[in-house]
């Protein structure tokens, strides 16, 4: 039994960077963030429970999680094993961005337990950091991967994101040749989204920044997937890349829509056959922790056609694609329902073998397309009594 992921959100930034419209808050001081950490240590306490749920995974995620005194991460990890199964060998990632880590901290972070450190780096040309407004120059975050691993890290990942402002090709394969020298496990790379309402958007749209052309963007791709596969790199996940053996293990729990907990404002979870989410501002989360009340914001049972939907959907995410008998069990339908929802797909985008369907190389690019023709594609399924979705009593009452 793998266990359930435990996702700890920690929110806060020393500042925003100008493409971010994650769950992120500028840095409000001292004060507020030692609140925040009560609270989250009060929320972790309250999933005690007899048995107590196996953890195979835990994920500090942000924000920014490096800007908390490694002694609070300590602490939260000692309750989690207070709460908690924890396996043997359990993968403890921390998100870190550059500059917010000395070697002392990285030091008492792997003392405390945390294995895996994934760096938020993004790019490692210094005018482009500053045109995203990151707040650590390409030496930094260098001079960073180096330290974790002088501290004795052996599991490092990095996030870069490709498609920015006046980024070219030349530009991302210096990237990812200047990265890849810095010898990671894992590196997960996105194409820049424009969020709406992001200092970013704003620029790009006031015609003050000028974004790579399809062409430019899609060179950089093909240069990704050139530089990954020739330095021993697989993609495992449309967006992630990693050494064999070197996933990452939460995400994992994520791509096989397994169970996982979410602590923290905004956090999601998914338990029991119950999707629900946290308050989403730390301070309506702090409030109700202090109160005594239920942080849960909403909470969605999901129905099978749904759930299953995801399913596949995650699963076509990765290389090992989705196995219909195998989902077809879990959610006690007949294979043939799962097979015909694919039936439409050109083959040039799904390979079929036996039971497994996947993704080709064309599918990945046009990865949104095949989703929303299985989203669309209704499945004929049985009568609700006889399906196997798992289920649980209802979670705490959400605040409406
Ligand atoms: S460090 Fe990460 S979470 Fe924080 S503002 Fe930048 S992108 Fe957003």
């Amino acid at each position: 039994m793998r266990g359930i992921g435990v996702y700890l959100h920690l929110p806060f930034c020393r500042r925003r960077c100008a493409y971010c419209d994650f769950n992120a808050w500028q840095d409000p001081g001292e004060g507020v963030r030692r609140a925040y950490h009560g609270a989250l240590l009060a929320d972790l306490r309250q999933q005690a429970s007899d048995p107590a749920p196996r953890v195979g995974s835990i994920f500090f995620g942000g924000g920014t999680p490096s800007l908390a005194p490694p002694s609070w991460i300590s602490e939260l990890l000692e309750v989690c094993r207070e709460v908690f199964e924890v396996v043997p060998g359990v993968e403890i990632t921390l998100e870190a961005n550059p500059g917010t880590l000395d070697p002392g901290n990285l030091e008492r972070l792997r003392e405390a337990g945390v294995n895996r450190l994934s760096f938020g780096v993004q790019a490692l040309e210094d005018r482009l950091l500053a045109r995203i407004g990151r707040i650590h120059s390409a030496r930094e975050a260098l001079d960073a991967l180096e330290q974790a691993r002088r501290a004795g890290f052996e599991n490092l990942s990095l996030d870069l994101i490709y498609g920015l402002p006046g980024q070219t090709p030349a530009d991302w394969q210096a990237t990812l040749d200047r990265a890849l020298e810095a010898q990671p496990q894992h590196l997960s790379a996105y194409a820049l989204s424009l969020e709406e309402g992001t200092p970013l958007e704003a620029s790009v749209r006031r015609g003050e920044l000028c974004l790579p052309d399809q062409d430019a963007v899609a060179d950089m791709e093909s240069l990704l997937r050139r530089t990954m596969r020739g330095r021993g790199f697989r993609q495992y996940e449309i967006s992630n890349w990693s050494l064999p053996g070197r996933e990452c293990r939460h995400n994992m729990v994520y791509w096989a829509n397994r169970e996982y907990l979410g602590l923290g404002c905004g956090a999601v979870s998914y338990l029991s056959g119950w999707r629900t989410r946290r308050l989403e501002t730390p301070e309506q989360y702090v409030q109700a922790l202090r109160q005594g009340r239920s942080p849960l914001f909403e909470a969605e049972r999901l129905g099978t056609e749904s759930a299953l939907k995801e399913t596949l959907i995650l699963a076509l995410r990765t290389r090992w694609g989705a196995d219909l008998a195998r989902v077809a069990r879990r959610f006690a339908v007949p294979q043939g329902r799962l097979e015909e929802a694919f039936d439409g797909l050109p083959e040039a985008l799904v390979r079929r073998s036996a039971s497994r369907v996947r993704l080709t190389s064309r599918g990945r690019d046009l990865a949104n397309e095949v989703f929303l023709g299985l989203l669309g594609t209704p499945l004929t399924l049985p009568p609700p009594g006889e399906q196997a979705l798992p289920s649980g009593p209802s979670p705490q009452a959400p605040i409406s």
